[in-house]
Parts: structure tokens; sequence; C-alpha cells
């Protein structure tokens, strides 16, 4: 992977994050649980406009793909025949000195905690284990008796609710091969090393979708995929220089895929490239494991050619998290303004990510100003997230805005009162436009996507 020539934006975006009611830690107040995290007001709204934009582009925009919401408890059978509890492992090794614990495939990425830090097993006093398998399912009990019979797993991906639902959606939508099912939903991996923030945690979610198709058409629509899924995260703003394929090649590719692919986006300083979405071609891996371990068949008949078959698969599949991180990233910056002693902290979210769209405020609290401002914040809430603010100096709420990535403020001024006008100031370009008040509204529209 190339190197990163962005910097480390990490420690300060985690600051901002709390601090402006992104991201906090989970169970804060009792030390916290590791590498799990909640998201605070601002921050469901931004993962759920990440989400709906590609529900959208998945689903609403698509005939030929069809929703889904499956549980995320199943029949354990599922993940023995998806390969999970035989081979969902990572190679785990431990110092005996340091007491670290590494995953033995990413001893180049880890660091020692012992100080100065080094890569484990590289100081001389070093003692690491031999590698041992370590499974990421998380398990749990079924009913009310804590014994084997009754294990169930909270699911590590999404996909599996899928591949056992695909004769059920295919026959209740009367869809044709070649058709996508998409869902997105938590998943649950116990990871050795997690950590960087919400890149990898132990609760997540994935937005899947796989897309079934005539085996030897499979590497056709490997290709629109991996094209579609790109041209997706540039749709939101991720730059261009920043995103990255990554083929899989020799052992990197799993025994069943026939081909992979991921995107990378490069998240700046040590951390760098790192996947996000992951594009694959399943072959009919998937399905021939369910026919095979349920012993029903799950075949598609193609009516017109009079032929049955198993659908290869090609699969999308990309972390909201993930992505919600990259957009974080990908957005900050910190900037002079000129004739201003203080700088500005501007987090430069695609608008339609953007938690509020607009800011209404009322310049002064006398002469009736905040009265208009209401007015036109409680008109405008119905279309869009909006805020109001009247309090502290113009700049401070420009800063506040700008700073959890408002694309317009909207100030309600003497004039206002006067005239029926308002200021529009444009989070990026700073330019500021004088319109009616009652045009605020088509404004937005027209500069807002969706
Ligand atoms: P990695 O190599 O980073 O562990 P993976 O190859 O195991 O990822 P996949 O199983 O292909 O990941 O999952 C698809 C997507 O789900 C990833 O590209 C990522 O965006 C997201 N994802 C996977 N594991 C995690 C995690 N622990 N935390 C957050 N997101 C994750």
């Amino acid at each position: 992977m190339p190197a990163s020539t962005q910097p480390d934006v990490m420690d300060k975006l985690v600051s901002l994050c709390k601090r402006r009611g992104f991201i906090f830690q989970s169970s804060e107040i009792y030390g916290g649980t590791g590498s799990v995290w909640d998201y605070g007001p601002l921050g469901v709204e931004l993962k759920k406009n990440l989400k709906d934009q590609w529900w959208k582009a998945m689903v609403r925009m698509r005939d030929d793909v069809e929703g889904l919401d499956a549980a995320i408890l199943m029949h354990p059978k599922t993940w023995e025949a998806s390969g999970h509890v035989a081979g969902f492992t990572d190679p785990l090794v431990d110092c005996k000195v340091c007491k670290g614990r590494f995953r033995a495939d990413k001893l180049e990425d880890a660091r020692c905690p012992q100080k100065p830090s080094k890569r484990p097993g590289e100081a001389e006093q070093c003692q690491l284990t031999e590698p041992r398998l370590f499974n990421l399912m998380f398990k749990t009990f079924m009913g009310p008796l804590e014994e084997s019979a009754s294990t169930v797993y909270l699911r590590p991906e999404t996909a599996q609710g899928i591949f056992v639902n695909f004769l059920n959606v295919q026959q209740s939508t009367r869809q044709k091969v070649p058709f996508g099912i998409a869902q997105i939903g938590k998943a649950f991996r116990n990871e050795i090393t997690p950590g960087n923030f919400i890149f990898r945690t132990r609760e997540f979610e994935q937005m899947e979708m796989q897309f079934f198709v005539e085996p030897g058409k499979d590497m056709e629509w490997f290709e629109y995929w991996k094209a579609e899924r790109l041209a997706w995260h540039k749709s939101l703003g991720l730059a261009a220089d920043r995103l990255n394929y990554h083929q899989h090649a020799g052992t990197e590719l799993a025994h069943y895929a026939r081909a992979a692919f991921d995107i990378e986006f490069d998240f700046g300083g040590t951390l760098g490239f790192q996947e996000i979405e992951g594009i694959h071609n399943r072959g009919d891996f998937d399905l021939g494991r369910h026919q095979e371990y349920s012993g029903k068949k799950l075949e598609y008949f193609d009516q017109p050619n009079n032929k049955r078959y198993l659908p290869y698969v090609i699969e999308t599949s990309v972390g909201a998290d993930r992505t919600t991180l990259a957009a974080l990233v990908n957005g900050y910056r910190e900037e002079v303004v000129e004739g201003e002693e203080e700088g500005r902290t501007v987090l430069g979210l695609h608008p339609s990510l953007a938690p509020i769209k607009a800011a209404v405020f009322a310049l002064t609290k006398k002469e009736g100003m905040p009265d208009m401002a209401h007015k036109i914040a409680d008109g405008l809430r119905q279309y869009f997230p909006v805020d109001y603010d009247e309090t502290g100096s113009i700049g401070k709420r420009y800063r506040r805005q700008d700073e959890v990535g408002t694309p317009f403020c909207i100030t309600v001024d003497t004039e206002s009162v006067k005239d029926g006008t308002v200021t529009v100031r444009d989070r990026d370009t700073l330019k500021q436009d004088r319109i009616s008040a009652d045009a605020v509204r088509e404004y937005l529209t027209e500069r807002l996507p969706g």
C-alpha cells in the first residue's frame, strides 16, 4: 500500500468528537468498555446519514437490489456452514515479559507497551509465545441452560442472514438473477487488537450487499461493483487521492474467494491506508455450504433457459463506523482566518452527511430578532435538521457550527427585522448572501443534495 501523505489528526478528532457530542466511550463512568463506542446526538445523525446514503444508492435507486433486516441471532449451524466455527480465527501471540497480546500476522503494525515502544519481538527482553488460534466470535446461550447444545453466537458479519434468505427474497419478490440483497446491521467480533478509535471495534455496523449472478458472468459483475463502490465513496466527498484499491493475492485471498479487492482510505499518520470496504467474488461457496448443511435445495431456476444452478455471489461489504471515521478524518481541517487572531477548525463534511444542515442565529436578543429567527428555524425544521443559537458572539457561533460541519448559517440582524432579509453564510467559502427570509428554504434545497 502507498505511504500516507496526510497528517495524523486522530487525537484531535477523538477530543472533538467527545466535546461536541459525536462519539463517547461506552460506559465511560465505569472506566469504559474496551473498544466499544456510543454515538452522541451529532454522531447518531452523521452515521444515520451515511447509512441512508448507502441504502439510497444500493436499494432505493435500483430495481435489481432488495433490502433485508435479518436477526443478529441465527441457528448455530449457520456458523458451521459458513466456516466461522472452524476458521474465523486470528493467530494470537502473548509476550511473557510485557504481557502484551498481539496478532501474529500484524506484528509489523503493532507496538510493545514497554518504553521505548518497539515492535513486539524486536527488543532483546521480548519473549513471544508460539501463535495460537483465537476464535473471534462472541458466544452466548439461548434459553435457561448454559450448555453446549444451547450455544448461539452474536453474528460476526451480516452476510449469512442474506445467504439463508436467498430463496425467500427471490421467490417473494420474483427477482431474476442477476439481483442483489442488501442489509445494514450490527456485527460483533472479539478482536485481539482493536483500537484507533472507531476504526476497529468489537461491536460495529456493516452495510453488506450480496449480488447473485450466473456462473461465468461473475467477473464482469465483480468489475462493475468494484467501480460502483469506489464511485460511492467519492460521492460522499472522500478525496480521490486518499482512496486506493488493494488486490488480495496469494495467501491473502480466502480459499473460497475467486477474486477480492479492498477499497482503502488514507487515515493519515502511521495508520495510513487501511481497508474500509471489501469486494469479493465468493463463487458458489456460501449457497453451496448452506445447501449442504441444511439439506435444503438453494438452486435458482432459470425458467426461460430451463436450467437450475447455484448462483455465484459478488459481495460488497463496508463498515458504517469505519466509513464514518473516514468521513471525519477526510473533513477535519484547521484554518487561519484572515484578519482574525483565532483560527478555525472545520469539519468539511459532505452536505449529505452533515448532522445539522443549517443553523439559525438571532444577532442579538433585541428588536424582535429571536422571534423572527425562531420562526425561520421552525419553518425549516420539517425539511432539514436545523439548530437555533442565540448565545455568544456571532463569531463564536460560526466557529461552533464550523467545527461540527454545518454547511450554512442563517443570521437575522437589524436589517432583517426591517426588510425581511437574512444573511446566509457558506461554511467553506465564508461567502455571505443576503436573501429574503421567505427564500431560505429554496436556497438550501438547491444546495443540499438529497
Ligand atoms: P480487517 O482486515 O480490518 O480486520 P476484515 O477483512 O476482517 O477487516 P471484512 O470481514 O471484510 O473485514 O468486513 C468488511 C468491513 O467491515 C471492513 O472493510 C470494515 O469496514 C468493517 N469491519 C470489519 N471488522 C471491523 C471492526 N472490528 N470494527 C469496525 N469495522 C469493521
